[in-house]
């Protein structure tokens, strides 16, 4: 997480392996050294601690720090418009992606009944964590019924699921909570921008089921450690992924990384990623509304003390109710 060196941690990450020392005659890995080793591959881990810490500075120094956020800024404007133009070729890409993909593989059968339950367990999870996991969270903190609240915000989910973009559906979703579930606009316009760039539970899971999904094809096994490493990273990466359509599948590389696993095995999933983006992108926003209502709920004591000018001029033209 601490990397010596910061462009040495775009090329290189730093392990720990067990050595068998020269002169030594036994097996047994007790007796073994512990030997630093230097292997190839980014260093995520070590580069998203060190973006977080600059981001925080940057805040703290205000208008010195300006020049440089925006040097950040209009990096990554250009970024995401280089990866606009890409998913523009997408359409052709993957289909000659996928059809090298099918070419290569022994058994198509098995291979297809696995994408299958992959494709089922994502769902599932999905679903558990959108719709049981989360709204129970909220029904514990504000001991309301979290059902009603998701059922106001249906004209957001279908946005979601048929944009596949959480960006896009921003709008709607803070129209939705405003109007029908009364949330206070100065808790929407703060919290939902947020939520819609780094909180992305849909996404954390789907890219942490995918990167074992691709192990156990390539039949690498996990040690318990590196399931937890891939948790960790996939909750990384889900931050650093953009609120646009297949954006954890790139950022999925990172996943793949932590375990040694080459980039190019995100194709394994490419085939059904259209369809499962659209459901964890649901889930994304569900979580976003979900945690500007605790938010909102939580905060109701200070939204009532704080003057009312203040609210008046946060909430522009929309109607300014706290639902305490
Ligand atoms: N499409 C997702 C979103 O906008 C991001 C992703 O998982 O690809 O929330």
């Amino acid at each position: 997480m601490f990397p010596p060196n910061l462009v040495e941690a775009c090329i290189s990450q730093h392990r720990t392996e067990m050595q068998k020392p020269e002169n030594s005659t036994t097996d047994n890995i007790d007796y073994w050294e512990p030997v630093q080793k230097s292997v190839s591959g980014t260093n995520i881990m070590g580069l998203v601690v060190f973006a977080t810490v600059l981001g925080i500075t940057l805040g703290k120094m205000e208008e010195q720090g300006k020049p440089l956020l925006m040097f950040f800024e209009s990096l990554s404007s250009a970024m995401m418009l280089i990866t606009h133009w890409v998913i523009w070729l997408s359409p052709v890409g993957v289909l000659f992606l996928v059809a090298a993909k099918i070419t290569e593989m022994q058994s198509l059968d098995e291979v297809v009944a696995q994408l299958g339950m992959y494709f089922l367990t994502v769902l599932i999870g999905l679903f558990i964590h959108g719709f049981i996991v989360l709204p129970l969270l909220y029904f514990i903190i504000t001991k309301r019924n979290p059902y009603v609240y998701i059922s106001n915000l249906a004209q957001a989910l279908v946005t979601a699921f048929g944009t596949s973009s959480s960006s896009a559906t921003l709008p709607i979703a803070i129209n939705c909570l405003e109007e029908g579930n009364n949330v206070d606009p100065r808790i929407t316009r703060f919290v939902l921008p947020i939520g819609a760039t780094i909180n992305m539970d849909g996404t954390a899971l789907y890219e942490a089921v995918a990167a074992i999904f691709i192990a156990q094809v390539r039949q690498v096994s996990l040690s318990f450690g590196q399931l937890v490493a891939v948790s960790i990273t996939a909750t990384a990466a889900s931050i650093g992924a953009a609120g646009i359509p297949q954006a954890g599948l790139v950022t999925m590389v990172m996943v793949l990384d932590t375990v040694r696993l080459p980039a190019d095995d995100v194709f394994l999933v490419i085939a059904v990623d259209w369809l499962l983006d659209r459901c964890r992108t649901t889930v994304n926003v569900v979580g976003d509304s979900l945690g500007a209502g605790i938010v909102n709920y939580l905060s109701r004591n200070e939204l009532a003390s704080l003057p009312h000018n203040a609210q008046a001029q946060n909430g522009a033209d929309h109607h300014t109710t706290t639902s305490i």
